[in-house]
């Protein structure tokens, strides 16, 4: 792997998301040599995501060299490579570019989208994880437009203009709103030969409302705002089967389609070679306690997504979310220093800051503490904390000025399609992560 071994402590981080960067911005001018393994060369901010796949933004505004990180210091490095396994054993990784040794491991893998063991909708669904994957979706939804205008079988246009998205948590309530944002504003004036009332979006959701993990105030508003922007909102509904063209229900609801977006979960991402009791296996999710210490392991670490850290507060461990990622992140990056000098560890507490979901272009409903808003007034907070958080002064700069372009002219900037979806088996193939 090249990198120099030398007197100081080695502190490998697999994963360079939320949590990853988090912990490695704040070791790199400490005196540790550090080693960021990723398979990406970049960091994505998947919040953003559904802003790539709906043609608002350009992937280069949501995602970040990791590069960029580790420059600034000679002690710190990064690799891109997949992690396959670990061999606590010998405190080593092993990896597509080799094997590296560790002094202290931190596992940041995040998590990857839950199937639920159904392979019809893994198979011929989409799903959104990655910048590829989302790319996917935005080739897909502009390519099905495209065919839809030059198609005279109506049932086939039908299909073709059916938007079918499973799970109306965060990710499904903000696509769906930005699908039926394209189909009010940007499918009148593009495609002129459709008929807007054709393109219909429905969102299916197995619970009895909308953004299950917010508040009931949050639900009740966005489900009137989505229904507003005329999204099909069916609830009580889970989606049994899809073949590629046909949504299937557990009640008599049936959908033909040429899209079906799964949002429906997700379960975390481990690496092979870990002790079983490491794993709580449901969850797919390492156990830790208050120091981040895998459980049975004194030197390796896991935070972020992939850490289940079981608290009074948390029975079932932190929300899957961006804060508790960074949160750890950061707190870890103590712990380490306290460790190398022989010091007593700081247990890990949680600060919740509240939970915010977009709905369209300027609307959005917003949980804090003691606080639930929602209009137009929570879609300024939303745009203000999503700003604050994305990575790097450039992306910021372009996402806010992108933003404003597509408010002030009811427009999308980035409907192109560069890489044409080639259809799922190259997908398959294309996320080896299968997340
Ligand atoms: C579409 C979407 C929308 C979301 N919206 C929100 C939101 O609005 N607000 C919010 O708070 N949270 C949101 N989340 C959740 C949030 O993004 C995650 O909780 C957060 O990314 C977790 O951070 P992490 O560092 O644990 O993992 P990640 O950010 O997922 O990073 C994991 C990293 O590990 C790398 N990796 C994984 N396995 C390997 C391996 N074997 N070898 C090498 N590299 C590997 C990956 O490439 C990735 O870079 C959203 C998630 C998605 C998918």
């Amino acid at each position: 792997m090249n990198i120099p071994r030398t007197d100081l402590p080695r502190v490998v981080i697999i994963g360079g998301g939320f949590a990853g960067m988090a912990l490695a911005r704040k070791i790199l001018k400490e005196e540790m040599q550090m080693v960021m393994l990723d398979r990406h060369n970049y960091h994505t901010f998947q919040p953003l995501l559904y802003q790539v796949s709906t043609s608002g933004l350009e992937p280069d505004s949501i995602a970040y060299p990791l590069r960029k990180i580790t420059r600034s210091s000679n002690k710190c490095f990064f690799r891109l490579a997949e992690v396959n396994s670990i061999s606590a054993e010998k405190n080593t990784v092993h990896t597509s570019i080799g094997d590296l040794i560790y002094d202290y491991l931190v596992i940041a893998t995040g998590s990857k989208t839950n199937f639920f063991g159904n392979e019809s909708i893994e198979k011929h669904g989409m799903w959104m994880k990655t910048v590829p994957q989302a790319l996917n979706i935005r080739s897909l939804i502009l390519e099905n437009l495209e065919q839809a205008t030059i198609t005279e079988d109506p049932e086939k246009r039908k299909a073709l203009l059916n938007f079918v998205l499973a799970g109306a948590g965060p990710t499904g309530v903000e696509l769906s709103g930005a699908i039926a944002e394209l189909r009010n504003h940007i499918v009148p004036k593009d495609y002129p030969d459709l008929n807007p009332d054709e393109m219909n979006i429905h969102l299916l959701e197995g619970l009895d409302r909308v953004l299950p993990p917010m508040s009931e105030h949050a639900s009740e508003k966005a489900h009137k705002m989505l229904e507003e922007l005329g999204v099909k909102i069916h609830l009580n509904t889970m989606v049994k089967n899809y073949d590629g063209h046909l949504v299937e229900t557990n009640t008599d609801l049936a959908i033909k389609t040429e899209t079906f977006i799964w949002s429906a979960g997700v379960t975390g991402s481990p690496v092979k070679g870990l002790n079983a009791s490491a794993l709580i296996e449901k969850a797919n999710r390492y156990e830790v306690n208050a120091f981040n210490q895998v459980n049975g392991y004194e030197n390796i670490f896991a935070i972020g997504d992939i850490a289940l850290m079981k608290t009074q507060e948390f029975p079932k461990g932190h929300p899957m979310v961006a804060q508790p990622a960074i949160q750890q992140g950061k707190h870890l990056a103590k712990n380490i220093k306290h460790l190398i000098r022989g010091e007593k560890l700081e247990p890990f507490e949680y600060f919740d800051k509240g939970t915010m979901a977009t709905v369209g272009r300027n609307r959005a409903v917003v949980d804090l503490h003691k606080w639930k808003f929602s209009g137009f007034f929570a879609w300024f907070v939303w745009m203000f904390v999503h700003l604050w958080f994305l990575v790097g002064f450039r992306n910021r700069t372009v996402t806010f000025f992108n933003w404003i372009y597509n408010y002030i002219n009811f427009d999308k900037a980035a409907r192109l399609i560069i890489r044409p979806f080639k259809g799922h088996e190259e997908k398959m193939s294309m996320d080896k992560e299968k997340v």
